[in-house]
């Protein structure tokens, strides 16, 4: 294994608004525990002996004030580049993806909105792609039983089926990638909507919410590893009480 390509570099799309948690600052320059939930989430890449490199993609008109915030909470010593997002979160990925070297053989992506995600997983999820995977993601097993329906809105809705439980996995990030792999699947999910648009078709294919899901689209194998309950999503105002108390129990533990 060539030493370049075994390090990996980091891109945390961060340029969502957020709106699910409310009004308020774009989601990942939300306060938690007096740090943005953007500088958990780069710190907690950042101990990673695997990552040497972190880009984020901010909100466009954020940039500057995303480069200040990151200085500020002393994490000027390390590799943190910052590029300006784009409208999906695909597009913010393919952006800090073209900003990582051409010698840099493994990338991860990690939601800015996953801050409390612990070391181990993004360990695990480099490691495994290390070892010969092209796309790997960290999941949980479910705790919930899972209902597919035909969506109504206002409801009620009706149940088209239960999958079984023991076969479902709920995905968190960092996902771990082949730097190829991943520059390939987007491209082509490029290509695929520019080709919709011009066709009139806009919406046709169902979303892709992860990146996982198009390596899956075009083909490509992707297996998972052991998550963590910490690395859940700060999505819904009762998601930030949560990161509150996950947080405060780490500081009481060993002065994080
Ligand atoms: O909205 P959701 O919670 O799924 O967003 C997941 C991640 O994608 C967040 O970190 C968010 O900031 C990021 N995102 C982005 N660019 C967008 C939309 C979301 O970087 N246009």
């Amino acid at each position: 294994m060539n030493a370049t390509g075994a390090i990996a570099a980091a891109v945390v799309p961060a340029a969502g608004r957020g709106e699910r948690l409310g009004p308020g600052a774009p989601k990942a320059l939300r306060d938690l525990g007096g740090v943005p939930l953007l500088v958990h989430a780069v710190r907690a890449l950042t101990r990673s002996r695997a990552v040497g490199l972190v880009v984020v993609a901010a909100p466009a008109d954020g940039v500057a004030e995303v480069v200040a915030l990151l200085d500020s909470h002393g994490l000027e010593g390390k590799d943190i580049r910052v590029v300006a997002g784009g409208d999906t979160r695909q597009e913010s990925v393919r952006l800090g993806l073209a900003a990582i070297p051409a010698e840099v053989g493994i990338v991860l992506v990690h939601d800015a909105a996953r801050p409390l995600v612990p070391v181990e997983v993004v360990d695990a999820v480099a490691a495994a792609v290390r070892a010969g995977a092209e796309a790997v993601v960290p999941a949980v097993p479910l705790a919930d039983t899972v209902k597919r329906v035909e969506p109504v809105r206002g409801g009620p809705e009706p149940v088209l089926d239960t999958p079984d439980r023991a076969t479902l996995r709920a995905v968190q990030t960092p996902q771990g990638f082949r730097r190829d792999t991943l520059a390939e699947v987007h491209a082509k999910a490029l290509a695929e909507a520019l080709a919709e648009e011009s066709a009139g078709a806009g919406g046709a294919l169902p979303p892709v919410t992860d990146d996982a899901g198009l390596v899956e689209r075009f083909g490509g194998r992707v297996v998972v590893v052991p998550g963590h309950e910490e690395a859940f999503k700060v999505t819904r105002p009762l998601d930030l009480v949560l990161a509150e108390a996950v947080l405060a129990r780490r500081r009481a533990a060993d002065a994080y």
